[in-house]
């Protein structure tokens, strides 16, 4: 991967070995990148990484945590643009207590057009694309005229 992008990382508790061990094999094309995950999982990144001997400076930033408002900051960046693709590996066994925030985070991912790995069979095939390689970029989501819509039409 030659292009540098901002990818997104989140797990939920029950998910984290998960992506710890996705974020393991597939750590020398991460840190081509810069991380942009929530609190507790950017830890744990950070963590795994160096115990890899592959933390580049300034590759992981952290955010709060999840249920303290890392997914409405994620999600906020994807409203600025700012995320290129986003590996979130929610639990689907087990209500949270930011239940509201991740639905949020999964739209403005979906009108933003953001590619989303759901489940690691997904982060697999992202990460293994060869649109990765070259200067791909999505097409703006097909909301992107939402803001300009015609003002007579609204009221
Ligand atoms: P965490 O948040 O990485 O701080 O645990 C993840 C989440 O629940 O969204």
């Amino acid at each position: 991967m030659n292009n540098c992008r901002n990818i997104a990382l989140i797990a939920h508790d029950n998910c984290k070995k998960d992506l710890l061990e996705w974020v393991s094999w597939n750590s020398r094309i991460l840190i081509q990148n810069r991380l942009i995950c929530t609190g507790t999982t950017g830890r744990l990144i950070q963590e795994k990484l160096a115990a890899l001997g592959e933390l580049p400076e300034n590759c992981v930033l952290c955010m709060k945590s999840g249920p303290l408002g890392g997914d409405m900051q994620i999600g906020a960046l994807i409203a600025e643009n700012g995320i290129d693709l986003m590996i979130f590996f929610w639990d689907p066994m087990h209500p949270q207590p930011h239940d509201s925030d991740v639905k949020a985070l999964l739209r403005i991912a979906s009108v933003y057009n953001v590619p989303v790995a759901q489940n690691r069979a997904t982060a697999d095939l992202i990460i293994s694309s060869v649109l990765l390689d070259k200067n791909y970029r999505p097409a703006a989501g097909a909301f992107a005229g939402y803001a300009e819509r015609e003002l007579a039409t609204v009221v």
